[in-house]
């Protein structure tokens, strides 16, 4: 890579890393990314992913994916594939083929024989509850297993006999012999290998016996020669039982665990299990409803893997935990979108302007620009017709001091337009305005008038015969409070009006076509994303963000 990029200050873990290869400690950094298939990557997966693949990427060293499917009852192969689609949607490439601590099966049980003829772990026969019994407490010593003696032949036998599959889930696991009075309840022989007759979507039935998560990621690491084994912090505490490991197993590398603080968000839920609860209950549409916290949701509303990856730079890399307001992170897709998406017209709630002193039949067209903020994004023509839409929002019949727009007898510019004066309100049977006249000035062609009049308001507009009618669906937070497992039923927490569907929306012709992903702004409304659901008679949109912050202040909503 050759872009320059502007000086940083290192967050806690470069710095490690730079001082690491400065001593000539590693001749290249290797980390990996160990997703669980059991469910979809979110915006909290970003974060370790962004740091992962970016630190290899800066100091031109590698990162793998590794699936950390040791558990044989969850795993998914959808999940798998998910997850690689959306690192990859990111903008990172692992390290040749994904990997697999599965791959690993045979491996760890040699290194788990290792152990038991070291005497440095047993088979043990206690049940779980005996075990809890025996585990003690944070303040309270445990007590050593009456099975902790056993002779290296002895726990050889058994262990070899767990694997051949002649006990029962649950009969016997193999711990490590470690010191069942450390004040770390991790390292009071914590266990190593259970017996689960499950199968396992890669490995089949070829195993009964599975390693715990402890036992299979420091080896792995070790296998894969992982420089630094980045986690959250929840793993702090298992750091000296992964170090215990890589010190007694005779293992080709010493990886080091670094622990930083996992990414929370007000607003949302980002455990797996809440997230499938809401799938699963059908309080959102799937993993990507666009108001889920999943990358695949995000994708589909239009957020960019650049956004996100500015949002996960800008939260930065430390070991303190904290709360991040979810502002953060739309500020950072209106930023990134507002240099890329193209710029439309289009109304969601339409009402009707007729400009009587226009030609009927006539059409004309002008010429707008797609982006102003970039002049290489060219321009279109927009046609404007004697009868147009504009948004209802834009009108009042008896306005306010402070409502510019549209009313009774003024004057607004029609963007890229005329200038047009509202002459008549047209109303039904019960009182509602159906329709506006108004008269336009030709010498206002184009926006700009020559006697130097100029209107308060600018308004968007389509013309009514030329536009195409869409659906349009407006997200709002999915939950009410900030914190949603506090009250601890998040679903009772969930916001009953986060999905509002505008059914008939106007829009410019020229989003006719449009393929699904493509962003644009809305003038004036924000930016829409072109929803998968679209179809080639109807196309649907998701509004992905509004222009500004409209939660900054809740009372100037609409
Ligand atoms: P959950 O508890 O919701 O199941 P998890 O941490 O078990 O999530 P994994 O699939 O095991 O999910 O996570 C893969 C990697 O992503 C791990 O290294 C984990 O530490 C990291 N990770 C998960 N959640 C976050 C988060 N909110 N912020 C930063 N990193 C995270
Ligand atoms: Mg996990």
């Amino acid at each position: 890579m050759t872009t320059v990029e502007a000086p940083r200050s290192l967050d806690f873990i470069r710095e490690i890393v730079e001082d690491d290869l400065r001593a000539g400690k590693h001749e290249r950094v290797v980390t990996r990314f160990p997703p669980e298939p059991n469910g979809y990557l979110h915006i909290g997966h970003a974060k370790s992913i962004c740091l992962n693949f970016g630190i290899a990427g800066e100091y031109r060293g590698k990162c793998n994916l590794r699936f950390d499917d040791t558990n044989p009852t969850k795993e998914e192969a959808e999940y798998a594939h998910a997850i690689e689609r959306d690192v990859r949607w990111l903008g990172f490439e692992w390290d040749g083929e994904p990997r697999h601590a599965s791959d690993y099966f045979e491996q760890l049980y040699g290194y788990a024989e290792h152990l038991v003829r070291e005497g440095k772990a047993y088979v043990d026969s206690l049940s779980a509850e005996d075990m809890r019994q025996y585990r003690g407490t944070l303040t309270e010593a445990g007590k050593d297993s009456p099975y902790r003696n056993r002779s290296v032949e002895e726990n050889l036998d058994l262990f070899r006999r767990m694997r051949a599959g002649e006990f029962e889930d649950g009969a016997h696991v193999l711990r490590a012999k470690i010191d069942m009075s450390s004040p770390n309840v991790n390292m009071r022989d914590p266990v190593l290998y259970r017996i689960r007759h499950e199968t396992h979507h890669r490995t089949g039935d070829q195993w009964c016996i599975y390693p715990m998560y402890d036992m299979a990621h420091p080896p792995s690491d070790a296998i894969e020669h992982v420089t630094h084994s980045l986690c959250t912090l929840e793993f702090e505490d298992h750091r000296p039982l992964y170090d215990w490991l890589i010190e007694n197993l005779p293992v080709p590398s010493r990886p080091r665990q670094i622990e930083f603080a996992r990414l929370n968000l007000n607003y949302t839920v980002m455990s797996k299990r809440k997230l499938l609860r809401l799938v699963e209950e059908r309080h959102v549409s799937g993993w990507d409803d666009p108001r889920m916290p999943t990358l695949a949701a995000m994708r589909r509303r239009g957020y960019t893997p650049a956004a996100i990856r500015n949002f996960c730079d800008r939260v930065g890399v430390a070991r303190r935990e904290n709360v991040i307001d979810v502002a953060l992170l739309e500020f950072s897709v209106r930023e990134d979108l507002n240099l890329t998406a193209r710029r439309v017209m289009g109304v969601l709630r339409p009402l009707r302007v007729v400009i009587e002193n226009y030609p009927d039949g006539q059409t004309e067209e002008f010429e707008t620009p797609n982006n102003p903020e970039d002049p290489s994004a060219g321009t279109r023509r927009v046609p404007f017709s004697r009868v147009l839409y504009i948004e209802r929002d834009d009108f009042m019949e008896d306005p306010p001091k402070k409502f510019f727009r549209f009313a009774p007898g003024r004057e607004v510019r029609l963007r890229s337009a005329y200038f047009v004066t509202c002459t008549d309100v047209v109303k039904d049977a019960d009182g509602e305005i159906v329709e506006l006249r108004a008269a336009y000035d030709p010498a206002t062609r184009g926006g700009d008038s020559p006697d130097g009049r100029r209107p308060k308001a600018t308004l968007h507009w389509v013309s009514a015969e030329h536009a195409i009618d869409c659906e349009v669906r407006l997200y709002d937070r999915l939950f009410r409070s900030e914190n949603p497992e506090e009250s601890g039923d998040f679903i009772a927490d969930i916001n009953p009006d986060s999905l509002e569907v505008v059914t008939h929306a106007r829009l410019e012709p020229s989003v006719r076509g449009a393929a699904p992903l493509t962003t644009y702004q809305f003038e004036r409304l924000g930016y829409f994303c072109v929803d998968p659901d679209s179809t080639p008679e109807r196309l649907v949109f998701n509004r992905t963000a509004t222009l500004k912050d409209t939660w900054a202040k809740v009372s100037s909503k609409q």
